[in-house]
């Protein structure tokens, strides 16, 4: 995949770029691992004190480089500036919260006793360079969610972007740079993803992380595991919605037509399969298609734009393979279903149903404004087929019976449950999947900790 940024919404290249070669590679590797020596024992004041300014530098870019990214990706430009926003908030919950995060923790004084020590405490120390392979969906946030802990953590960052969003790429390190971080603290590597396995087995590279598709983390996940090196992968998600006969059932639609539309789509927490009980289906199902009928599709860069274009042509055409296999083994199009003419790599907002676990679309990940609705008798029913994924990011469930809820937070297979609300990441909470969606966690302190050396000092 050529590394270059081509405008969706016409299939425009505006700039091609040529990726690094051996000796450049080389070098920023050498940089990372000479600067991390020195940046690991900078104090978590001075890492606030950089973290903040870049923050506030990003504060200042926003309307630009939400421009940037609309026109790298997609995205409707209103929703590019909140996600500039967002990072910013991220960063300066880090500079605020890191050494807290990361303090010593002493254990019990009888457990201290008991293993004859006079004290024992718990610290957390960097690694080192930790390399980031990161996706184009969320292109400023899904780096700032790494680097925010990594580099507050005394890491130093090392990231391979999505080759379709070079440009966000390039501005991060300047950002980060700018704020007065020291050089080799975080660096772009315009590289394609054959690069990426000699990185990984470079020893100056301690771990990775990797938010992106299944066959993207099983490869970083493969060598990192070879060469024995830590890991972190944000994968893929088909997150369910449910909804329950108690629920406030048109604050559910409505909020299910943002939670699948966001992104145009393509949000690895989406909800994507939208469960509904049959006492309330009817009444669900016709707001919720008008909601996603009524949504306004067009030019990213318009303010009033709530649908942009997919990020690629290859992407829509896996989106619509997805759709058309459904509806040729039997699924009903709600509404969309149906590819524009025209330039740009539009697809509408669709909405299926009727749809049976022998569709690909039932297990598969639907990365555009596509939802598949079903209908289940009862609470037992809505649980099996909200699990019947091989994913597990997120899920969200609507209801007004305390007991019904605790049995979803009980039973439901995901890294999250959202009761009443649609799935949103914050600074402050652990962000991550179970099965097919990944391991590991980010953001709250079990983020930070994840590229830490949890070290036991014992004194005797
Ligand atoms: P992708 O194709 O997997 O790409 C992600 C990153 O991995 C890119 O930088 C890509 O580089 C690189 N890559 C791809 N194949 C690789 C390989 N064999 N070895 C090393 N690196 C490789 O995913 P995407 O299309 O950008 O993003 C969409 C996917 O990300 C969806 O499945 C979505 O659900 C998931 N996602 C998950 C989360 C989460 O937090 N769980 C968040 C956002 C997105 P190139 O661009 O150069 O190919």
């Amino acid at each position: 995949m050529p590394i270059a940024t081509v405008n969706p919404a016409n299939g425009e290249t505006l700039k091609t770029y040529d990726a690094l070669g051996a000796e450049e590679i080389e070098h920023r590797l050498a940089t990372a691992d000479a600067t991390f020596r020195t940046y690991r024992t900078t104090s978590f004041a001075e890492r606030a004190r950089l973290m903040r300014r870049a923050a506030e530098l990003l504060d200042e870019d926003a309307d630009d480089i939400a421009r940037v990214m609309t026109t790298e990706m997609g995205k409707p430009v209103k929703q590019a500036r909140a996600e500039a926003a967002k990072c910013a908030k991220a960063m300066r919950w880090y500079a605020d919260h890191a050494e807290v995060l990361l303090t010593d923790v002493e254990p019990s004084d009888a457990d201290v006793k008991d293993s004859g020590a006079s004290r024992v405490l718990v610290r957390c120390r960097p690694l080192g360079p930790v390399l980031a392979v990161m996706p184009w969906n969320f292109p400023l946030w899904q780096v700032i969610r790494f680097a925010a802990p990594a580099l507050m953590a005394g890491n130093v960052g090392l990231l391979k972007h999505a080759s379709n969003v070079p440009r966000t790429a390039v501005y991060l390190e300047e950002l980060f740079r700018r704020a007065g971080f020291p050089e080799g603290c975080f660096q772009t590597l315009l590289i394609g993803s054959g690069a990426v396995e000699g990185l990984l087995r470079d020893p100056r590279v301690k771990a990775a992380t990797l938010t992106g598709s299944e066959p993207a983390g099983r490869a970083v996940a493969s060598v990192a595991g070879d060469e024995v090196k830590k890991t972190v992968l944000e994968l893929g998600g088909s997150d369910p919605y449910v909804v329950m006969p108690s629920a406030d059932v048109e604050r559910a639609a409505e909020v299910a037509v943002t939670a699948r539309a966001q992104n145009n789509g393509q949000s690895c927490i989406a909800a994507k399969r939208f469960i509904v009980h049959a006492d309330v289906y009817d009444a669900f199902a016709e707001r919720f298609v008008a909601g996603m009928r009524a949504l306004k599709v067009g030019d990213p860069l318009d303010e009033e734009t709530e649908v942009g274009p997919l990020s690629s042509e290859q992407g829509r055409a896996d989106l619509e393979e997805l759709v058309d296999e459904a509806v040729e083994s039997g699924a009903t199009v709600l509404c969309g279903g149906e590819r524009p003419d025209g330039p740009g790599w539009y697809y509408p907002p669709t909405v299926l149903a009727d749809i049976t676990p022998q569709m690909r679309i039932h297990h598969e990940e639907a990365f555009g404004p596509v939802a598949t609705l079903y209908r289940v008798a009862d609470l037992d029913e809505a649980i099996a087929i909200a699990n019947d994924s091989p994913f597990g990011l997120s899920s969200n469930v609507w209801t007004r019976e305390t007991a019904e809820a605790d049995r979803f937070v009980r039973d439901l297979e995901a890294g999250a449950v959202y009761v009443n609300g649609m799935t949103a990441s914050h600074p402050a909470f652990p962000f991550g999947g179970a099965k097919r969606s990944g391991y590991g966690r980010e953001l709250s302190g079990h983020g930070i900790r994840e590229f830490c050396n949890i070290t036991t000092v014992w004194h005797g």
